[in-house]
């Protein structure tokens, strides 16, 4: 037990239950094991957010859920609780997490800053070119063992643009090249294909407390992303 903790109590981790895949990941956050009793609560107003130690935004379609956001009053709700305590975006979640958005909606779309990195929305392509992928994440329960993305008109990484006051960002997955529908051209110039300096093979990164992931973890049957936004992410902001 770290210092400070108080196993006692329980944590709050709030879904964004406005659009998307919100009860798949209620489903999911409810099989990981924990030290500290895990309360889901299905956030739809300020009050819910108020009374959590964190948040996960489901996939589905941005620009309805900060829609909805918006006529729920809780966008700027939001972006402050992002200022302060830890948030996953999965898809959808991860473009309202970005600070700024390529190809979004036409006359634009509200976004929550919460991390320092530039999205291009349906940046693989359209719902036809949805596709899958193992995946290799660093710090993942049995890491060798790959995960299995699942990209549904997922957002690309397209920029980083972290300030010295940043967090940093850690990128714990990024895609081969030779995984990617053929109509991408990522070239990568040496014989690992996870190009380490094209923003756009990056699947999954953090940045202090926060979590982004371009594909749904949510719709697999393996709960060690939420077993990791648990531990590495909501715990240790917990003590801070
Ligand atoms: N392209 C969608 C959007 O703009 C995201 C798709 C998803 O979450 N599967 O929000």
């Amino acid at each position: 037990m770290q210092q400070g903790e108080d196993l006692q109590q329980d944590v709050h981790i709030g879904i964004l239950a406005l659009q998307g895949a919100f009860a798949e990941h209620q489903v999911m956050l409810k099989k990981v094991p924990s030290k500290r009793k895990i309360v889901i609560i299905l956030v739809r107003t300020q009050d819910d957010l108020a009374s959590c130690n964190a948040l996960i935004i489901p996939g589905g379609e941005s620009t309805t859920i900060a829609l909805l956001a918006r006529l729920a009053g809780i966008l700027e709700p939001l972006r402050e609780f992002a200022k302060k305590k830890p948030i996953w975006g999965t898809c959808a979640g991860a473009i309202l997490l970005a600070s700024a958005i390529e190809n979004p909606k036409k006359g634009g779309q509200e976004l929550l800053s919460g991390m320092s990195v530039t999205v291009a929305r349906n940046g693989w392509g359209s719902q036809v070119e949805s596709f899958e992928a193992p995946l290799e994440v660093e710090g993942l329960r049995e890491s060798e063992r790959p995960f299995h993305g699942i990209f549904i008109r997922a957002p690309v990484v397209t920029a980083i643009h972290t300030t010295p006051s940043d967090p940093p960002i850690v990128v714990i997955s990024r895609i081969s090249t030779s995984l990617l529908p053929s109509s991408q051209t990522i070239v990568s110039p040496d014989e690992d294909d996870t190009d380490p300096r094209d923003p756009r093979t990056i699947v999954a990164l953090r940045q202090g407390k926060h979590l982004l992931t371009s594909f749904h973890p949510e719709l697999t049957k393996d709960n060690r992303f939420h077993e990791y936004f648990v531990t590495e992410c909501v715990f240790p902001s917990l003590l801070s």
